[in-house]
């Protein structure tokens, strides 16, 4: 980054947050807080499980021209996104798409930090083409609540909370899109790249500036970083969806870690913010990736209704089934028969398709159902590591908000008051020293 001048005052805000983040970092979730140093793993002997926070990526920080909490409703606004406006190191990182090594030192160095006592030890299943092998999995025990197997979601080890699949209130509908930030990969007309973002994020802020949660891919986040501050930005609430989306429990407990480093890692160098909540690839996950994402500061987030929008690119569903889903939930809330609890919904930002269909029906839920984030319907207004971010939840609908303008408007306003108070004295006293001279 550029080095920029920065006033006083908002340089010792900005090392009163650093500040406050460094001992953030050594926060841990359970009966106990901790206070180790920041290289050190934070984990309480008291606590029968601790979630560690993510004293690993200390050594990351984010960009300064980033907000460092929530931005104000004024400040959202639709518009392009420069690419290559933001600079990112690749060579710090993995190749994209494909699986990190696990021999890096950056990732070696959260491995040591675990607790492999607390990772359970189901195996690492075998790959049958495009899903897990599932031959031989006992599917009425379920010893690792193994979702792909079973649709499990409340694990068999005490040690790892329940995962988020619904949202509790009836009428709720936590908005969510998979496999972002959106930029075609090898694009071969200038069509191909017209569903690029911004396009779907300007389409939010046009339609009462709807915030989401997005699960991003680390490869496409440090693919099109811009994208992912803009989404940032504009107040959607960012986890992560690994860094190449493979089947993560045909993964070695070294793999996970190396899928799940990485993405946070680009996550928080390119906009500040280290997720709490992540999403298996095809919600493929059982109780020892859990225990891993979770270890990593990561709560695994699911959905309870899926759109099938994935299927429709390569022709494995029909645009008109997908469009029949969307009338049946509508069609059910006015009736009255959806009265158990709100829904997460699979969709996706992944191509042409998937965007067009989001864009058809979020009109129409906003009229039948109350959209928002998933965090916002959970009522978890810290979705975080970084304790500056605070949003809205069902009981605290209005928390601080932070302005993206703070360093302009002081600036500007710093700038006002020289012409307006100092140069008038200016005058006078020049006047004056060469009418006496
Ligand atoms: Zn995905």
């Amino acid at each position: 980054m550029v080095k920029k001048f920065l006033p006083l005052t908002y340089a010792l805000i900005l090392s009163f947050a650093s500040t406050a983040y460094a001992n953030s970092i050594t926060y841990a979730t359970g009966p106990a807080k901790t206070s180790t140093s920041n290289t050190a793993a934070t984990k309480s002997s008291t606590a029968s499980f601790v979630q560690t926070s993510p004293a690993w990526l200390s050594h990351v920080s984010g960009p300064a021209n980033m907000p460092k909490g929530l931005p104000r409703e004024e400040d959202i606004k639709a518009g392009p996104i420069i690419p290559g406006s933001f600079k990112l190191d690749m060579t710090k990182y993995p190749e994209p798409l494909k699986q990190p090594p696990i021999n890096h030192p950056e990732v070696q160095a959260v491995i040591k930090q675990l607790d492999f006592a607390k990772i359970p030890k189901a195996p690492t299943r075998k790959r049958k083409e495009w899903s897990p092998d599932l031959t031989g999995y006992d599917v009425n025990k379920d010893p690792d609540c193994w979702w792909t197997a079973t649709i499990c979601k409340k694990p068999k080890v005490s040690y790892v909370p329940e995962d988020i699949y619904i949202c509790p209130n009836k009428g709720d509908w936590g908005l969510n899109y998979d496999d972002g930030p959106y930029k075609k990969w090898w694009p071969t007309s200038e069509k191909d790249k017209e569903h690029d973002q911004p396009r779907f994020y300007n389409y939010l802020i046009a339609n009462g500036k709807q915030k989401a949660t997005l699960f991003f891919v680390g490869s496409n986040v440090v693919y099109y970083p811009e994208a992912a501050q803009r989404a940032l930005s504009d107040g959607h609430t960012l986890c992560s969806h690994t860094w190449s989306h493979p089947l993560m429990t045909t993964l070695t407990n070294e793999e996970i870690v190396a899928q799940l480093y990485w993405t946070q890692r680009a996550i928080k160098e390119t906009t500040g913010v280290t997720p709490k909540c992540w999403r298996p690839p095809y919600g493929d996950v059982d109780d020892r990736v859990r225990a891993i994402a979770w270890q990593m500061g990561m709560r695994t987030f699911l959905w309870d209704q899926d759109t099938y929008d994935w299927n429709l690119a390569n022709g494995g569903i029909q645009l008109s089934q997908i469009d029949q889903s969307f009338e049946k939930w509508i069609r059910d809330r006015l009736a009255g028969n959806d009265t158990e609890h709100g829904h997460i919904t699979l969709q996706h930002e992944n191509n042409n398709l998937t965007i067009e269909i989001s864009e058809k029906w979020l009109p129409k839920l906003q009229k039948t159902h109350r959209v928002m984030p998933i965090h916002q319907c959970i009522n978890d207004a810290s979705p975080y590591w970084e304790q500056s971010w605070v949003y809205p939840t069902l009981d605290n609908p209005n928390p601080p908000r932070y302005s993206l303008n703070t360093r302009p408007i002081f600036k500007a306003s710093a700038m006002r008051s020289v012409v307006t108070n100092v140069l008038p004295y200016l005058f006078i006293l020049i006047t004056g020293f060469l009418f006496l001279h």
